[in-house]
């Protein structure tokens, strides 16, 4: 896969999902609005004053987090191959997502290991890849939609499953998926999943994908585990 390639459809993933990181920290400056403004407004006990002062800064912590995840995802690094705790991958993930999925009225259910587990490969590429098999799980579904995501060790194995509720595909449509260009949407490019494989392949990931028309889509990918300290 042409490294050229990943870094274009990586910036297409963050102009589309510009507007719903845009409208999520609308929220907090407007919660925060309002709390100065009750602040300044006279009367108010001290105790009071002290509960407006901690939202308003869980508010602003809250919106500097989602802008620092999403810079996070823009930026362009040199290919680096670490060992990744996809514990935190998957907790990043549903997070990132999590502005996407509100502004698409759809819930996202995440359920982590207990135990830490790794996973050898490039941290930013393998963001791109799951974020994009994520936020198209997300445009399958309508407003009573939930993704889930859920992370498990399965013998030497690491298993993240991504699943939704929505519009499924027929065994066609799942052959060609993958394949450059296919896409049903208005605006598709059909390069999204395209570079998602090869990402997870480059990494000696499998993807096994299981859908149905009107029911739903299930992306187990699973990765060798990683030795810790190598
Ligand atoms: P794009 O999102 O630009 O269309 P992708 O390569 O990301 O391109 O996806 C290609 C096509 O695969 C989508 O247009 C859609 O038809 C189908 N697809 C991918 N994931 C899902 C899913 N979870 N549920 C239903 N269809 C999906
Ligand atoms: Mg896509």
């Amino acid at each position: 896969m042409q490294e050229e390639m990943i870094r274009s459809e990586r910036m297409k993933l963050v102009s589309e999902m510009a507007a719903s990181v845009a409208h999520e920290i609308r929220n907090p400056l407007t919660t925060v609005r309002g709390f100065i403004q009750l602040l300044g407004a006279g009367g108010t006990s001290a105790e009071r004053k002290r509960y407006y002062e901690k939202i308003c800064l869980e508010e602003l912590d809250r919106a500097q987090h989602i802008i620092t995840d999403y810079l996070s995802l823009a930026k362009t690094e040199a290919e680096s191959i670490e060992m990744i705790n996809i514990n935190q991958e998957t907790d990043y993930l549903a997070n990132i997502l999590l502005t996407y999925a509100n502004y698409n009225n759809v819930k996202i259910e995440v359920r982590t290991a207990e135990e830490p587990l790794f996973i050898v490969g490039d941290k930013h590429k393998l963001r791109q890849a799951l974020i994009n098999i994520g936020k198209n799980a997300i445009e399958a579904m309508s407003s009573d939609g939930v993704l889930s995501i859920d992370l498990q060790k399965r013998g030497q194995t690491v298993v993240l499953k991504i699943s939704d509720n929505g519009v499924g595909m027929t065994p066609e449509q799942l052959n060609r998926l993958g394949s450059p260009y296919f896409s049903t949407k208005d605006k598709g490019t059909g390069l999204g999943t395209m570079v998602s494989f090869s990402i997870i392949k480059k990494m000696d990931g499998k993807i096994d994908i299981r859908s149905q028309v009107g029911k739903g889509t299930i992306f187990e990918i699973s990765f060798p585990e990683g030795n810790q300290g190598v």
